[in-house]
């Protein structure tokens, strides 16, 4: 009886052993299973789904300071301020230029002008909290929205931020770089992202008339 049941697997195991082979030999076509794609492209295969998600990350921010992009701020401002508005939440936008960035590339050339705008861009971000959003908007211009900051809070956010670019730029770059600061707020200076941009432009406008490396704010809080 024992025997028998192991008898019979050996033979069940001898007959498709015999029949695989037999298939390979006359019926498989081994170059359709050998593929001319390198063994590497597994890893590339594996890794498929976070090259993608690497990819769209990548297509939502600037190449040159990982910031988000201006198409980001056009997509995502509007509805940042209609929740913070339909929420009764403050909501703060800043406008940041650094200062005579034209004499900069100048002096120095225009890869050390990158490198400082890639220097600054960093210090702003790793000054971020979660609910702050930082865009590159134009060439050396950033627009930092925070949801849930008041005006003061956003003040004196701002005169860190900039107290801190200037301190740093001092030690570690070529010279020292400045940077000036309009701010407004949401909803008193306005109900839409256009309102507050403008407002926060002039404010900008008026901290460089006024000897730049300075920050401006609504008139209540400053
Ligand atoms: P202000 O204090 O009035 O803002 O003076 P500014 O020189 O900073 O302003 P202006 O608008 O006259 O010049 C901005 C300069 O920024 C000109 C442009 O060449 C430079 N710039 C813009 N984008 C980049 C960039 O990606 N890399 C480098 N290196 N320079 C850039
Ligand atoms: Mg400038
Ligand atoms: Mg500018």
């Amino acid at each position: 009886m024992f025997f028998g049941g192991w008898v019979a697997k050996m033979v069940a195991t001898a007959v498709y052993t015999v029949l695989f082979i037999a298939y390979l030999k006359y019926f498989d076509d081994e170059k359709k299973w050998v593929t001319n794609r390198p063994f590497k492209d597994v890893f590339q295969v594996l890794t498929y789904r976070e090259r993608y998600h690497d990819l769209l990350e990548a297509s939502t921010r600037d190449h040159l300071t990982g910031t988000l992009h201006r198409r980001q701020y056009d997509e995502n401002a509007p509805k940042i301020l209609e929740s913070s508005l339909k929420n009764k939440r403050p909501l703060s936008l800043l406008v940041i230029d650094i200062d005579h960035f034209k004499q900069v590339n100048d002096r120095h050339g225009h890869q050390m002008g990158d490198k400082v705008l890639t220097t600054i861009s960093q210090l702003l971000t790793e000054n971020l909290r979660s609910d702050d959003h930082l865009y590159r908007f134009g060439g050396e211009e950033f627009v930092l929205l925070c949801e849930k900051m008041p005006t003061e809070a956003a003040t004196s956010m701002a005169d860190r931020l900039r107290k801190t670019i200037e301190r740093f730029s001092v030690v570690y770059l070529p010279e020292k770089v400045t940077v000036s600061i309009g701010i407004s707020s949401a909803p008193d200076d306005g109900a839409t992202i256009e309102d507050l941009f403008r407002a926060a432009d002039a404010r900008l406008y008026q901290a460089k008339n006024e000897g730049r490396n300075r920050v401006v704010a609504p008139q209540a809080a400053g």
